[in-house]
């Protein structure tokens, strides 16, 4: 029988999570399918029923999902609750268990790209304070770096380090520039990045020349802060393998294949990133 997955999500057509999950199936030679479902926040239980029923293994959930399908699991696994996001559901004996891979795919990402990032031990300086930054917080946690954190609202950031705990630095985005020579690591958590937009005050000069910049942004491929690092001389990661390496844990989950991250699928993905 052939094993089903799905993406959902309201909008959904912008996903290029079939892409990714369809590269696998065809590379593992599975008898599965991965598809995009629109669906309503309104129908999201009728969806769910759907699940118990049986009709596919599992499946991943985007914006507006992530937080409404907490109450509609089964259980949610102590790491998603932590984060406060459910991305990818795994459907076991009519019961619908929810997971969050994006913190995987975050170090994932980092590991496959620079595998010594993290080899000084010294802070991360994450800017931005949204759902995105909640898993690479607890990702970089599970690593002990002490992070700074810097929200352009900060009652948000505020929030997001009480809600956490542990070593989190707060500073608004005005004081960047006194942060930033701190940090052996740079996420951009936010929006800025979309449409060529920059952070116009912040002064890549002052960075510690062995610095890794990664932005979680990957439209475009290489984002304005990206660009302006790697002119500088500073080690560059792009957002897309985070995209790409979180997808692997349901995969693996739903399909019983663990697949890899190869240069031919990011390739393939890359591809359909200007459309
Ligand atoms: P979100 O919850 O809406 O958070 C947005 C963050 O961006 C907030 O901290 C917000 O600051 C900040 N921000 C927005 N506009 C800004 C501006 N003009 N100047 C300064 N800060 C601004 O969004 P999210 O879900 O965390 O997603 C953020 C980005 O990450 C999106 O572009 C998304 O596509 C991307 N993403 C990528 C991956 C991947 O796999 N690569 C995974 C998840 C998300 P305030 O608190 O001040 O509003």
């Amino acid at each position: 029988m052939t094993t089903k997955a799905f993406v959902i999500g309201h909008p959904i057509a912008h996903s290029r999570s079939p892409l990714i999950h369809g590269t696998w199936l065809v590379e593992h030679g599975i008898d599965g399918s991965y598809e995009a479902i629109d669906v309503a926040p309104a129908d999201l239980p009728a969806f769910f029923d759907r699940l118990r029923a049986g009709e596919f293994a599992g499946g991943n959930v985007t914006i507006p999902h992530k937080e409404a399908v907490f109450a509609l699991c089964d259980s949610v696994d102590d790491l998603a609750k932590t984060i406060g996001a459910v991305n990818t559901l795994v459907v076991r004996d009519g019961k619908v268990h929810g997971y969050n891979t994006d913190y995987l795919g975050f170090l994932g990402n980092l590991d496959a790209a620079v595998p010594d990032w993290n080899a000084q031990q010294k802070p991360a300086l994450v800017i931005g304070a949204g759902g995105a930054a909640r898993a690479i917080l607890v990702a970089l946690r599970s690593r002990n770096i002490p992070v700074i954190l810097v929200n352009r609202t900060r009652a948000t950031a505020d929030a997001l380090a009480g809600a956490l705990g542990g070593d989190i630095t707060l500073c608004g985005l005005d004081e960047i520039n006194s942060a930033a020579p701190l940090a052996g690591l740079v996420v951009n958590t936010t929006s800025i990045g979309m449409h060529g937009t920059r952070f116009d005050d912040f002064d890549l000069s002052v960075l510690a020349a062995d610095a890794l910049v990664t932005d979680i942004v990957y439209v475009p491929l290489e984002t304005p802060l990206l660009a302006d690092a790697r002119k500088r001389g500073l080690k560059v990661v792009d957002g897309l393998g985070m995209l790409l390496h979180q997808a692997v844990p349901g995969f693996a989950d739903w399909f019983g294949v663990r697949p890899q991250v190869t240069p031919a699928l990011r390739a393939s993905i890359e591809a359909t990133l200007d459309h």
